[in-house]
């Protein structure tokens, strides 16, 4: 036997709502170990950043989020420069880069102006600190339900938000299609189990030929949030900006991961404790979008789209004015957004559009 570390509060809960209920599934094991009102990691942890489990891009450098800033200001000339524009943020984390991306919109007052910040964050916790670094935006405010966004022009960013949506995964088994579900094993301890039902209705047909024994990951959540944006952005011009980490094509296997300071640890381990992400699949986002009747652009890496906004320069223009230490921080920073080791190649960027709009910044060469 393994060491396991003993039973989180959260793991004694819902052991206790399997054994009065049968198996949950992974979806509902998701939401519960990231947003459980008392013992969810975003609820109860300080989650981002170096003293929490995780980094991301806008933590790493302010050249992530200037470079979306300004991506963002030249996607509102390209709609025509409405008078009001709604900028949405989902899973804005901290609120960095919202914060680099309104310190850009200053530089054009016009679009400032234009714009009320909507965010659409399930954490208590870190809509307090949204709260506190966003204080001087002029029209902030938070979505609980994307469908009380106002009704106008609208930008969207997403950074790494869509990966912590619940996903459900199904294995492919001799009898057919079956559903994974967490349940207990023979010492108590959540467990992998396979669900009797069968689940081929559930299956996309890419996956229809995967051979015994394959698991495959859905997530219908990401793909509702996807045909949200296509059906305003058919109403009134707009553009949604996904960035995360994952796959260009679908393809099959198991990638749920989770992360406990910065460590490796099993899925099922530390519920509550750790930070629990899957593999985005942009090929199915994008399929869906088409089908909902937007314009797609990429997938792209993460790479590719800063290089082309100009990461390089932008560096090397805040170095000129940095001193040495935070020029070295600088570089640091650039190598890992856009190195191919490091977040470079692995995270990808997509558009959805308005129908009839120009190709956006960064996804095409110029
Ligand atoms: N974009 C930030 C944070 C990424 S972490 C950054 O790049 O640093 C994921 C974010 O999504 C957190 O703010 C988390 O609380 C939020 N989140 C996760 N699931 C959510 C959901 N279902 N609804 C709203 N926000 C959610």
């Amino acid at each position: 036997m393994t060491d396991r570390a003993p039973p989180t509060p959260l793991e004694d809960r819902l052991a206790l709502t399997i054994k009065a209920g049968g198996p949950i599934s992974v979806g509902d094991f998701i939401t519960d170990a990231l947003g459980h009102p008392q013992h969810g990691f975003y609820t109860a942890h300080e989650a981002i950043g170096a003293a929490g489990a995780f980094t991301t891009a806008p933590e790493v450098s302010q050249v992530f989020g200037e470079l979306i800033g300004a991506w963002l200001v030249d996607s509102w000339t390209a709609m025509g420069e409405p008078a009001r524009t709604v900028l949405i943020e989902l899973g804005p984390g901290r609120g960095v880069m919202m914060a680099d991306i309104l310190r850009v919109a200053a530089k054009r007052p016009d679009f400032e102006r234009s714009l009320q910040v909507r965010l659409y964050e399930q954490s208590a916790r870190l809509r307090l600190q949204q709260s506190k670094r966003l204080q001087d935006a002029a029209d902030l405010d938070w979505l609980l339900d994307l469908n009380d966004a106002p009704d106008a022009p609208m930008l969207a960013v997403g950074n790494e938000f869509l990966d912590c949506l619940p996903l459900r995964q199904f294995q492919k088994t001799e009898r057919g299609w079956r559903e994974r579900v967490v349940g207990l094993g023979a010492d108590g301890r959540l467990a992998f189990a396979l669900d009797n039902r069968d689940v081929a209705a559930d299956v996309p047909p890419w996956a229809e030929g995967e051979p015994d024994g394959a698991i495959i990951e859905i997530r219908p959540e990401a793909e509702e949030i996807v045909q949200f944006f296509c059906e305003r952005l058919k109403k009134r011009p707009g553009r949604a900006l996904f960035i995360d980490y994952g796959h260009a094509r679908s393809a099959p296997g198991d990638t749920l991961q989770a992360l406990r300071g910065h460590e490796r640890v099993g899925p099922l381990e530390t519920p509550g404790e750790a930070d629990i992400t899957a593999h985005v699949d942009f090929a199915a986002l994008a399929r869906a979008a088409i089908e909902a009747g937007a314009a797609v652009y990429g997938p792209i890496t993460q790479g590719a789209f800063l290089r082309r906004l100009g990461a390089a320069e932008r560096t090397e223009r805040l170095k000129a004015r940095a001193t040495a230490e935070q020029a070295k921080l600088l570089d640091s920073g650039l190598d890992r957004l856009i190195g191919a080791g490091e977040m470079g190649e692995l995270f990808k960027v997509i558009c959805i559009a308005s129908p009839g709009l120009p190709a956006p910044a960064g996804f095409v060469e110029l």
